[in-house]
């Protein structure tokens, strides 16, 4: 059994992630920035060392692709994930996957693998969405999901387009999106929640991926005297929050599925001590791998709603800000990362992808799945993001059998 070179995968991680450090030695590489330029030479350094040809799309997606000497007209069997970071970040989210991508690339011809497919390694522009909207972009546009000339024009946090910067650090490259149609996808990831490591169970074999949906709900009662206005006698749009919080948390926990729901942020006006709150407004996330339990727990909080609007005497609008159906991994792939787990005598559990991922956009397009490694104490998009050495080598071996196998 063949295995990757840790030493090489583990060194690449962390001078990735040495990339992009400000003056307090914060990690941030925001899509299209300066830093982000820095990250991806590096990265496109590694492609052409390891003997892959390098193509970039219009919207800046990086593929390293190994086309092997008798395989042309198939259809290339794809690695992904993506390498910007949030603000203040820890080196493996993203970074992992394509680095274990291009390693088991690099395995696989070291060995002498002739592959009966082209097999790539992609590196998405903006997964994170921290500098411009919307978050997995790359793999978005990849997918056919949304046009190229949108996404070029959108303006960043910063004021800036993001079609100017990725020019001006280099990378509009010159191939149509969605050039590369592949055969499967995979996407190595850090879990980036608790559950792998709270179950010590060191691979995931992702089989779903969380429908979201995010609603902004903004209540109107009466702003009164705190002192003088009787507790029957009072629209009081900061309790009605309150029991909107209440509902959905109780709901939740109380269901028995994999249901999760979150209110985020609030925002109450006049927001005074001794005032009686005119306007509560805050976001709802919900989240939950079945589609038709994620309608049910909508309809459920719209009832709850129009029922807090009577009793309390406010009146209640709901806006929706995003919505996306969850995404059932392919079964084929999903067994075969079991599979390929149980044969190097490595723990599998079959897991729900509680955050977004580009696999969900190529999954549009390809049979896809996605394989997790434990994070510590579920800790990510923060600097004390971490998973162990050898938890990284074992999952960068699941990819590269999957990979053998997929290729085939
Ligand atoms: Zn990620």
């Amino acid at each position: 059994m063949i295995t990757v070179d840790a030493q090489r995968l583990l060194g690449r991680i962390r001078e990735l992630g040495a990339i992009g450090r400000d003056s307090e030695g914060r990690l941030i590489r925001l899509a299209a920035s300066d830093t982000d330029r820095l990250g991806r030479d590096l990265l496109v350094g590694w492609l052409r060392q390891a003997g892959l040809d390098v193509a970039i799309d219009r919207i800046g997606n990086i593929f390293g692709i190994w086309q092997g000497p008798n395989n042309a007209g198939q259809a290339p069997l794809l690695i992904g994930s993506h390498i910007d970071t949030v603000i203040d970040a820890g080196i493996y989210d993203g970074c992992y996957g394509v680095l274990a991508g291009l390693e088991v690339i690099e395995t696989l011809k070291a060995s002498g693998f002739s592959p009966p497919r082209p097999v790539a390694v992609a590196a998405f522009t903006n997964e994170e969405g921290v500098r411009y909207t919307p978050d997995m972009m790359g793999s978005l546009v990849h997918a056919g999901g949304i046009g190229f000339e949108t996404v070029l024009a959108a303006v960043g946090t910063d004021g800036s387009v993001l079609g100017q910067e990725l020019a001006r650090i280099g990378y509009a490259g010159d191939k149509e999106p969605g050039f590369l149609k592949p055969h499967a996808y995979l996407e190595l990831h850090i879990e980036q929640g608790p559950v792998l490591e709270r179950e010590g169970v060191p691979i995931g074999a992702v089989e779903n991926l969380q429908g979201i949906s995010w609603q902004r709900i903004t209540i109107d009662g009466v702003a009164n005297h705190a002192g003088t206005t009787p507790m029957s006698m009072r629209s009081d749009a900061g309790h009605a929050a309150a029991r909107v919080i209440t509902f959905l948390h109780d709901r939740a926990k109380a269901s028995n599925t994999p249901t999760v729901a979150t209110v985020g942020t609030m925002r109450f006006e006049p927001n005074a001590i001794n005032v009686i709150p005119s306007q509560a407004v805050f976001t709802v996330d919900l989240r939950d791998p079945d589609e038709q339990r994620l309608q049910a727990e909508e309809a459920a909080l719209a009832a709850c709603l129009e029922q807090l609007a009577a009793a309390e005497g406010v009146t209640i609008s709901v806006e929706v800000l995003a919505r996306f159906e969850p995404v059932i991994f392919d079964i084929r792939i999903v067994e075969l990362i079991e599979a390929a787990a149980k044969t190097r005598g490595l723990g599998v559990k079959r897991m729900t992808s509680g955050a977004g991922h580009d696999a969900q956009m190529m999954a549009r397009i390809a049979p896809a799945a996605m394989i997790f490694v434990p994070s510590a104490g579920g800790i990510s998009h923060n600097p004390r993001e971490h998973t162990e050495d050898a938890e990284l080598v074992a999952g960068a071996n699941i990819l590269l059998d999957v990979v053998t196998e997929l290729a085939k």
